[in-house]
């Protein structure tokens, strides 16, 4: 702290669990042996996992490409040394999930024989291609959170400063300190490459006081070198390591919830991240190992280089687990995770194995019930009410829980340390997310799956309206044609279906049934029917380009003129409806009043008028027809009779 510049801010919340760094932090890095065969997962950042280069059976050489990236938020996976694929198979990632993932199994040959490896010239290259290049090299962060660092590195202009993370502020993990004592030159060289890549005029490096050593070393290193930095001494508390606190610790700024650091100018690089990247463009040499503290419960604790992918169990014979250990947490105590097998290839988020036992790690205690005592959100180091968070998951309210800032949690797991209710509170918090992004990753399959489906719409309206187009061009040059000349085939096929026609109704009239047309005839016929029915479709498409043709207001003017028509018919069909049902409800006619009663005299003769008139039809209607002739004869002397009567009589009155 004396040798501090700057005075450092503190963030709030935190503990001070026992380190345990004593364990393993003297211990010089140590290159672990070859393997007897390598799992190396194709997924290698928080990114989409590689896509696979190789098959089994094909030879590979040490840092030969295995995987290639697979799109911007991913990193190429490389054969950690020579030797043999045997087998391309999922198998268990290293992950709190205990997910398995696609991974390449390579038997080494022994030789640990390089490609071609060459020095990149990033002084002069595009920042582009080297952030690409470094993607190619299958860079990520080397603190724990395995981020591609090339995307870290896309902020050129707006960071001003860069912060080195030698924090390892986690109890037991010793990998970042030995780094610092051992590789101080290729860290600031690293942080050189970075500073130039991100334009940051200020580097500050960040380590805690319980690593003197490493801080000493890093001044030193800077001392001999032209470069300005400065190295920050921070108190020893959990989780000063982490990229919001140590920016705070440093610069006395607090980045606010939903703001990335870069936003304010600052840039975050792990130590071995920053040795990594210096390893990739001054060496060419891929990331394919990194260093591991191998702690807890063991013979031999320690710091190893360790190639990715080797088998955990291969690579705790190193330190000689002692009897009785009672697990392995992958990671620190208090972000790492519990191992439920050590058959799993070391990943590059891999930079602590700690052998367990009764001792330093006993049973964890029955949970109790929450008892609201807030010393959950006293030791938070994000200010997060993890009570509050807490009942969300267990009543599944994830809504309220992401209202509640949960994904602003680092899962430091602070607040589990010092719960007196011993309530896993990260499991929950973990628990909370995975469901979130679930149901964010069902989500997105559906509006996935809903653009398709109006992709292909899209698409067919597009071919129907080709196809249209098209139909409509060849009508229009038909018309042209037969405009301009006139096809003497077309008049012999028109000759041939009239000929074809007439035979058919003659034959129609003389057996009085449709006659079976001869053969050559029906070809025409129905050539004649393809023919209809290409006019037709034709005269559809023109129908149809010339709807496409029309201005907006043509359309408009055509749609309004159809609207009206429509409105029309439904103001017609309305009123008959209304005058129907006025009808119907209209009082029913009163009944006919009934006949007035005939006295008995006038029915009387009213029926034997009928009967008379009855019996002259009976009479007539048995008569023959010269008799009928007879009677009507007669009957005409006799109106002719009655005729000259009156005539004479008209003309004596008319004398007198
Ligand atoms: S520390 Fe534990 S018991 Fe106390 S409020 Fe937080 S969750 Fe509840
Ligand atoms: S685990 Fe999350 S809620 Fe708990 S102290 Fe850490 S940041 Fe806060």
């Amino acid at each position: 702290m004396k040798f501090n510049l700057r005075p450092v801010t503190a963030f709030h919340g935190g503990v001070h669990p026992p380190e345990f760094k004593h364990l393993s932090c003297d211990s010089s890095i140590v290159k672990a042996p070859l393997p007897r065969r390598l799992v190396v997962p194709l997924l290698q950042s928080v990114g989409n996992k590689a896509r696979l280069l190789v098959s089994v059976g094909d030879r590979v050489l040490k840092g030969q490409r295995i995987g290639a990236p697979d799109g911007s938020i991913s990193v190429a996976a490389h054969a950690p040394t020579s030797g043999v694929v045997t087998a391309i198979a999922p198998a268990r990632l290293a992950h709190p999930s205990g997910l398995s993932e696609l991974a390449v199994t390579i038997e080494p040959d022994g030789e640990d024989r390089w490609i071609e490896r060459l020095p990149f010239d990033w002084q002069h290259a595009e920042p582009r291609a080297v952030r690409e290049y470094l993607r190619d090299m299958g860079v990520v962060g080397l603190g724990g959170a395995v981020f591609p660092s090339h995307l870290k590195l896309s902020d050129k202009g707006k960071v001003h400063t860069l912060i080195v993370n030698g924090a390892e502020c986690e109890p037991y993990i010793t990998c970042d300190d030995r780094l610092m004592r051992e590789h101080a030159e290729g860290i600031l060289a690293g942080t050189r490459i970075v500073r130039h890549l991100l334009g940051a005029r200020e580097v500050l490096i960040g380590i805690e006081d319980n690593k003197p050593e490493a801080a000493a070393t890093m001044r030193a290193a800077i001392k001999a070198s032209d470069m300005q930095a400065e190295v920050v001494v921070v108190p020893t508390l959990y989780p000063s390591g982490a990229a919001k606190q140590l920016i705070n610790l440093l610069t006395g700024t607090a980045v606010p919830s939903g703001v990335r650091s870069t936003d304010m100018g600052l840039q975050c690089f792990n130590v071995g991240t920053l040795y990594a990247i210096w390893r990739a463009l001054e060496f060419g040499e891929p990331a394919i190992s990194r260093v591991v503290t191998l702690t807890g419960h063991v013979e031999r604790p320690g710091n190893y280089e360790v190639l990715i992918g080797t088998p955990l169990d291969e690579l705790l014979q190193l330190a000689a687990v002692k009897p009785g250990a009672s697990g392995y947490i992958y990671g620190g105590p208090m972000m790492g995770f519990d191992l439920s097998t050590l058959d799993i290839g070391l990943s590059k988020a891999g930079n602590c194995i700690i052998v367990q036992n009764q001792t330093e790690f006993p049973e964890k205690l029955q949970e109790m019930p929450c008892i609201r005592c807030g010393k959950c959100a006293e030791a938070c180091p994000i200010e997060l009410q993890p009570m509050d968070l807490y009942w969300f998951a267990r009543s599944k309210r994830f809504d309220k829980s992401q209202q509640w800032e949960l994904f602003d949690c680092i899962e430091c797991g602070a607040c589990a340390y010092v719960c007196p209710s011993n309530i896993r509170l990260v499991d929950y918090f973990r628990f909370s997310k995975s469901e979130i992004w679930a149901e964010e990753r069902k989500r997105k399959e559906a509006d996935h799956a809903r653009q398709r489906f109006e992709f292909r719409q899209f698409r067919e309206e597009r071919e129907k309206r080709e196809k249209a187009e098209r139909l409509a061009a060849r009508a229009a040059q038909k018309h042209e044609e037969a405009a301009t000349s006139a096809d003497p085939a077309d008049a012999e096929r028109a000759a041939k279906i009239k000929a074809a026609m007439e035979r058919a109704a003659a034959k129609k009239a003389e057996t009085g049934q449709v006659a079976a047309p001869a053969q050559e005839p029906q070809v025409e016929l129905d050539s004649d029917k393809a023919d209809r029915i290409r006019a037709a479709m034709e005269k559809r498409a023109a129908e149809k380009a010339a709807l496409e043709a029309m201005t907006p207001e043509e359309k408009a003017a055509r749609d309004a003129e159809k609207q009206a028509r429509i409105q029309a018919a439904i103001e017609k069909a309305a009123a008959k409806k209304a005058e129907a049902a006025a009808k119907a409800a209209e009082p029913p006619p009163p009944p006919e009043p009934p006949a007035p009663a005939l006295d008995p005299e006038k029915a009387e003769r009213i029926r034997a008028a009928m009967e008379k008139r009855a019996a002259e039809k009976a009479a007539l209607d048995a008569m023959s027809p010269e008799e009928r002739a007879a009677m009507e004869a007669e009957k005409q002397a006799r109106i002719q009779a009655a005729k000259e009567k009156a005539a004479a009589k008209k003309a004596g009155q008319s004398e007198a």
